[in-house]
């Protein structure tokens, strides 16, 4: 791949983070592409959600640098605040506000963060909970929807804001086996439209469909990035082996 220097639209250098006395990141050294899809496995407890979470400053790391479409993340607030506008992330959990409705989580960034007028705003968000497949459950509750619909409400409430890129962070982990599907089919068409993304996930099949690489993380260390088919039929690493061979 032709790669110029502003095609890198994250870049993790000699990363390291601390909680307290536990070294949870250690070295991690990761540069994404525009358009690029990543995928990042691991044991539990490896880092990988502190490590995505680093990457739009919900954890903070203590040594080495962070850029994210050419802003380097420090304690300056409006450092964050402009990385953040840029980068979506979707939470095993959902994270959607209870006492709003479907349509009212959509639009609440962009009203507040972006000051999109509401009336476009909830155009915005109509158009693309029809992309996730649930513009019928725009005036709903989170509480009166499936998993697989909240979490498509997640994804939707993200776009709104026009990312350049998403982080997921184990998206599917929490749901029922049921719904797994309709939220990686939706995930496979946003890779597909060409948005990058970061996502942590142990969903082979996803992997392989989609992702350009997969990094493996074990004990706070990026230990093996190869090409999905490489990852999978041919792991390089001790550990990886271990970990696959518990996963498939
Ligand atoms: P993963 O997502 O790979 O399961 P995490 O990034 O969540 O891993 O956690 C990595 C390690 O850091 C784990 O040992 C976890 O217990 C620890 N950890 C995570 N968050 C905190 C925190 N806020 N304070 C202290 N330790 C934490
Ligand atoms: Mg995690």
């Amino acid at each position: 791949m032709n790669t110029q220097k502003n095609d890198i639209v994250v870049e993790l250098k000699d990363v390291n983070k601390w909680y307290g006395e536990f070294h949870v990141l250690k070295e991690v050294n990761l540069q994404v592409r525009r358009g690029e899809k990543i995928v990042i496995c691991g044991p539990s407890g490896s880092g990988k959600s502190t490590m995505i979470r680093c990457i739009n400053r919900l954890e903070e790391h203590q040594a080495g640098d962070i850029n994210v479409m050419g802003t380097k993340l420090t304690g300056d607030l409006r450092n964050i605040e402009h990385v953040r506008r840029d980068v979506g992330m979707v939470f095993q959990h959902f994270n959607l506000f209870p006492h709003l409705t479907v349509l009212e989580n959509c639009c609440l960034a962009p009203i507040w963060v972006k000051k999109t007028p509401r009336k476009e705003a909830e155009a915005l968000a109509m158009k693309y909970l029809e992309r996730v497949r649930i513009p019928d459950q725009a005036h709903k509750y989170p509480g009166q929807l499936s998993g697989g619909q909240q979490q498509r409400v997640a994804i939707a409430r993200s776009l709104c804001m026009s990312p350049q890129v998403m982080l997921f962070d184990e998206p599917t982990s929490a749901l029922d086996p049921e719904m797994v599907r309709e939220v990686l089919d939706v995930m496979v068409e946003l890779a597909n439209e060409g948005i990058t993304m970061l996502c942590v996930t142990h969903e082979m099949g996803f992997a392989k469909q989609v992702a350009d690489r997969v990094i493996f993380m074990d004990r706070g260390q990026i230990v093996e990035e190869n090409t999905p088919e490489e990852f999978f039929n041919n792991p390089q690493s001790e550990r990886s082996k271990l970990f696959l061979s518990q996963i498939l």
